[in-house]
């Protein structure tokens, strides 16, 4: 799919670099497919062009070829939406669960990727010395520096200060595991634990394929590119992730001079590589397929509205500030002149959306509007939703599933 730039906004392109192998290091990867976006930010938009790869020598899915990180940095700050991806209400108390019995009574944590700084916060009313990194800006946390480790550049805390480094849903966004890892490490003292999390793409590869991931982890390679840089992952195995579509795992570090220079891949983890390729090209068609469909139902969910009212001129409200939001927005800003997003989580709202001038409001401003035109984007809670919207009250033209592209009621 290739999308028209018809806005006069600036569009950020990226200088794309051929990438071996973050896990084996192998130059030879095969073509697995292409995906073209345009991402609407703030103030630009960014054009990405994936190549999605597959390691031929040990099955790890990756972005043949990767962008700048003057790029990265650029599309974080401007068009990155924290806490994003569906129903994303990840379980906090399990994850400061998980952290603070691995951690030090009053130990120094550190997190990488730490959003608004809000787990940070929470930490730190524990009793913990934390503080994060994240590239977006987020001028009213204190915990957090705008700084963003991964290029070599951030020299902003002590070396082999923390107790614990922590990174959720960082690292399949990361130019280059290795020497993302590198720098993460470097902050570790010894034998303090690194716990990481990040989509499990063995699970759910369809989700894995939106417009920032660039590394596709299963249990199998993660743990893999964790050993080969001296940690040795918890007698237990992965603790619990906190997100359905995601995987976790608590690793120490055990030798430094390896997560300096990392070791070679074990020949076990090579043996596999065949089968893991095949499984792989499989999970990639699956993923796809699914993606097609969300952009089949995005297009279906915006014709609807314009059927709804031809003219244009109706106000529109996204319920939910989500991907799918992400994906039906620019199709419904292209015919209507008020478009809004609309959500009901606190962390959400007054916060700016990209593309649009309006930040992400309550769903009860819908109230002081005349032509109501809703489209739903919750994957669990749509019919629910439309139930809230009829018992309302509000006249409305029509109210629209997003998920799935359907006319679910309205008129009235
Ligand atoms: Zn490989």
């Amino acid at each position: 799919m290739t999308e028209k730039n018809t806005s006069t906004r600036p569009l950020e392109t990226a200088d794309w670099t051929p990438a071996p192998c973050d896990v084996c290091g192998s130059q030879t990867s095969l073509r697995l497919g292409e995906r073209e976006f345009v991402v609407r930010g703030r103030t630009r938009d960014f054009a990405m062009t994936f190549e999605d790869a597959v390691c031929a020598v040990c099955g790890f899915v990756h972005a043949g070829r990767r962008p700048d990180s003057q790029f990265l940095m650029a599309y974080y700050r401007d068009a990155h939406i924290g806490h994003r991806g569906g129903e994303l209400h990840f379980d906090g108390d399990a994850r400061l669960e998980a952290v603070a019995a691995r951690t030090p009574k009053g130990g120094r944590i550190i997190e990488i990727g730490a959003n608004d700084g809000a787990f940070c916060k929470a930490l730190s009313e524990k009793g913990f010395d934390a503080f994060g990194f994240d590239p977006v800006e987020a001028d009213e946390a204190a915990t957090v520096d705008k700084g963003f480790i991964g290029d070599g550049t951030s020299q902003i805390a002590e070396p082999q200060s923390a107790d614990a480094v922590i990174a959720y849903y960082v690292l399949e966004h990361v130019i280059d595991a290795s020497a993302w890892l590198r720098e993460a490490l470097a902050l570790l003292k010894d034998n303090g634990v690194l716990i990481i999390e990040v989509p499990n793409y063995a699970t759910h590869p369809g989700d894995a394929l939106n417009p920032e991931h660039l590394l596709h982890f299963t249990p199998r390679t993660l743990r893999e590119l964790l050993i080969r840089h001296g940690l040795e992952p918890e007698e237990t195995g992965a603790i619990a992730p906190t997100v359905p579509y995601g995987q976790a795992i608590a690793v120490r570090l055990v030798n430094r001079k390896q997560a300096e220079r990392p070791h070679r891949p074990s020949a076990a983890y090579l043996d596999e590589g065949e089968a893991a390729l095949v499984e792989a090209q499989a999970a990639y068609r699956l993923a796809k397929a699914e993606r097609t469909g969300r952009i089949i139902a995005a297009h279906s969910a915006a014709t609807l509205a314009q059927e709804a009212e031809p003219s244009g001129k109706a106000s529109v409200f996204v319920w939910g500030a989500n991907e799918y939001a992400e994906r039906v927005t620019p199709l419904l800003v292209e015919h209507f002149d008020d478009v809004r997003i609309v959500d009901k989580s606190d962390s959400k709202i007054g916060t700016p959306f990209p593309g649009l001038d309006a930040p992400i409001a309550h769903p009860d401003c819908a109230k002081d509007t005349k032509s109501r035109i809703f489209l739903l984007c919750s994957p669990n809670w749509n019919a629910q939703i439309a139930k809230e919207i009829s018992a309302s009250g509000w006249d409305t033209l029509a109210v629209i599933d997003a998920v799935t592209g359907e006319d679910i009621g309205g008129k009235r």
